[in-house]
């Protein structure tokens, strides 16, 4: 048994030594990426349950790796955040999101995934700003989605954060709700306008007997009695959709519906769909 624990431990580190050394590379690689015109943001469409219609869209980062392809965000923001590279990179996302939906048609809404660093650097409302000032993107249609991490470090700055962003008449919306730091305090006192239920309650929640429906229609009734929206997170079949829409979500977003596309093909079909 000994033995055994021995070619574990020896089989975990020479795992962990290619990890960190790989880890590395990337991290260098990272640092290029954005010189080099390596990420782009897709857009997944945000449709209301009620009306079937698209409100809005999601920007989701990518990053096409010279050599190793396209690589997800699951992977590298992370990175991103531990070198700090994130305060570059989440400054690039909010400019180029507000740009491409400043070419959308009608009130077309763009949600942007905002790090908790991103959240904490005191600039960041004037980064927002100067981004909506320099698309002419109007401030309603951007919506910033806040992770329930924020919390965590839950202060007075984290208070004076959420009314200066509320200020520039942008839309929040508390994305992953319910799989981090849990507290319902928060709820209460920052000014979301939109819970976004993870997709881990979505998935399976169609099974008969799943108790995934129940959380979901409880968030839904909490999130009304607020006066917040709802988005359900990555509904995949219609019997997700259906039971989505029975439970009162006001909104669905999910392979169901459409996949993340490029910004210049949304308007394509926004262009087509109105002729
Ligand atoms: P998220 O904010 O929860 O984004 C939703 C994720 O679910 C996206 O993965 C999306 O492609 C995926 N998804 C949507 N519908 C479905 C579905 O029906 N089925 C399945 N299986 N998946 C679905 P993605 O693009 O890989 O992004 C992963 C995470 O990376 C995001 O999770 C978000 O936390 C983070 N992220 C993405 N873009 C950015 C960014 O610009 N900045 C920051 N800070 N984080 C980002
Ligand atoms: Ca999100
Ligand atoms: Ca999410
Ligand atoms: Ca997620």
């Amino acid at each position: 048994a000994k033995g055994n624990g021995r070619g574990v431990y020896r089989f975990y580190s020479s795992d962990m030594h290619a990890d960190a050394e790989d880890r590395r590379r990337l991290e260098e690689d990272l640092r290029d990426a954005l010189a080099t015109d390596a990420l782009h943001l897709v857009y997944q469409p945000v449709v209301s349950s009620v009306t079937e219609q698209i409100t809005g869209y999601e920007a989701l980062l990518r990053w096409q790796h010279p050599r190793r392809g396209l690589i997800g965000p699951d992977i590298f923001i992370p990175i991103a955040e531990d070198t700090g590279l994130i305060a570059q990179i989440g400054d690039w996302v909010i400019r180029t999101a507000c740009k491409d939906a400043a070419q959308w048609v009608g009130s077309t809404r763009v949600a942007v995934n905002v790090s908790p660093i991103q959240f904490a650097n005191p600039s960041f409302p004037s980064t927002i700003m100067n981004a909506l000032a320099s698309t002419q993107l109007s401030p309603e249609r951007l919506e910033l989605e806040i992770t329930e991490s924020v919390f965590l470090n839950d202060n007075a700055d984290t208070d004076s954060m959420f009314a200066r962003l509320k200020a520039l008449g942008v839309r929040l919306a508390l994305d992953d709700f319910g799989t981090g730091y849990s507290s319902l305090g928060y709820l209460k006192k920052a000014p979301f306008d939109k819970i976004k239920i993870d997709q881990s309650f979505v998935r399976g929640a169609a099974i008969k007997g799943n108790r995934n429906s129940a959380i979901i229609k409880a968030i839904v009734s909490l999130a009304e009695a607020l006066g917040m929206d709802t988005t359900a997170e990555g509904a995949e079949t219609h019997d997700e959709l259906d039971l989505i829409r029975q439970l009162g979500c006001s909104h669905v977003q999910g392979y169901v519906y459409g996949r993340p596309m490029g910004a210049a093909e949304v308007l394509e079909r926004q262009l087509s769909a109105g002729t």
